[in-house]
């Protein structure tokens, strides 16, 4: 029986640095295999710069096998929408959203979701598992050289979102792995706060980001202030409610680049009303809050409506009278379905 390989992209450089030493290799291997698979995103092994020895252990001790890109999805304003194949044949989204000629990534990091928000076509799938560390960072190195290969003369990726499919802190340690990778100076070497972490308000999850994530962003999921709609929207508020979410968050010192933000999906006649504005002001007011409103995008199916764009800017103002910093998100990629909490891969099909 053939002993399973450890899967390469799952090792911080601390790991990797520590395994060398373990099997007395030469130090500076670990930096050269970031900076060739993760800097450089070559798939051909790194046979240059590495000693014989080590190029060997690598070979009999790693495996480089990344998930595949199943089908591309490319809307009018440049979004890209990936469904990503594990290799259990399982399928996420991953998507590049545009801007000023670079690039944000949203990365998935669960296939489906238990959190179970009414308003979310990932919801309605359900959670089937966890992904892996190197099915998180591989959805980042594939959507890197899909961009090197067709959009060349624009292929920076400047910022990481986990808004894709899952709770990211259900899914706790793969996504902090994650983060440590994308960090590294010798590979992809983005900054802390290019990371943004969505969450529903999952509690335990927050109380550990505090402590093991510095300087990586949160953005929380609001929604409403208003008990009876945030349960029904985002159903794990009946376990964790906003206000002990808040009262956490405000405990937390935000630096220069430490933020912890708010969304808020509008949603016409549910949750868009001025008595929702006037709740949200007072809930917020005098608090570490920056809101960002984001116009719900109907899916199929879905029982909710978008609200107009008076509505949206008029809930704004009010927002606006009682001082809290609020921007309006807009959409990218509405007509492939690429907006938050519009990802489900039972509606895509490939070729
Ligand atoms: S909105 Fe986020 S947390 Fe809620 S079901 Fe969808 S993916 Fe899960």
């Amino acid at each position: 029986m053939t002993a399973t390989k450890n899967p390469f992209y799952s090792n911080t450089l601390q790991e990797l640095k520590i395994l060398f030493n373990t099997h007395q290799l030469p130090k500076s291997g670990p930096e050269l295999l970031y900076n060739w698979h993760h800097k450089k995103k070559n798939i051909s092994p790194c046979l240059t710069d590495l000693a014989k020895i080590s190029i060997e252990f690598v070979n009999n001790h790693f495996d480089f096998s990344l998930p595949h890109i199943d089908f591309v999805q490319e809307s009018n304003d440049k979004t890209v929408k990936f469904l990503v194949q594990l290799k259990d044949g399982l399928k996420v989204e991953a998507v590049l959203i545009p801007f000023n000629g670079k690039y944000t990534i949203c990365l998935s990091s669960q296939v489906g979701c238990a959190m179970n928000c009414s308003f979310c076509f990932t919801g309605t799938q359900g959670l089937k598992r966890n992904l892996g560390t190197d099915e998180i960072v591989g959805q980042f190195i594939l959507a890197q050289r899909w961009l090197t290969e067709h959009r060349p003369q624009d292929d920076k990726i400047l910022n990481i979102v986990f808004m894709g499919q899952g709770e990211p802190l259900h899914n706790f340690d793969a996504v902090k792995k994650a983060c440590d990778i994308f960090l590294i100076r010798h590979g992809i070497g983005i900054a802390p706060h290019k990371i943004t972490i969505s969450t529903a308000g999952y509690l335990p999850g927050l109380e550990r980001w505090k402590g093991e994530m510095p300087n990586i962003n949160i953005a929380v999921s609001l929604h409403s202030v208003i008990k009876e709609k945030r349960d029904v929207l985002i159903p794990i508020n009946q376990r964790y409610p906003i206000e002990d979410v808040v009262a956490f968050a405000e405990k937390i010192p935000q630096g220069r680049t430490r933020f912890v933000t708010y969304e808020y999906l509008l949603i016409k006649d549910f949750n868009d009303s001025i008595d929702d504005a006037h709740a949200t002001g007072i809930f917020l007011k005098d608090k570490n809050a920056y809101i960002s409103l984001i116009p719900f995008n109907p899916f199929p199916g879905s029982k909710y409506l978008r609200p107009s764009w008076d509505e949206v800017e008029k809930f704004k103002k009010i927002l606006d009278d009682y001082q809290i910093p609020t921007i309006v998100r807009k959409t990218k990629g509405d007509e492939i379905l690429a907006a938050c909490g519009q990802l489900n891969t039972k509606l895509i099909k490939g070729p």
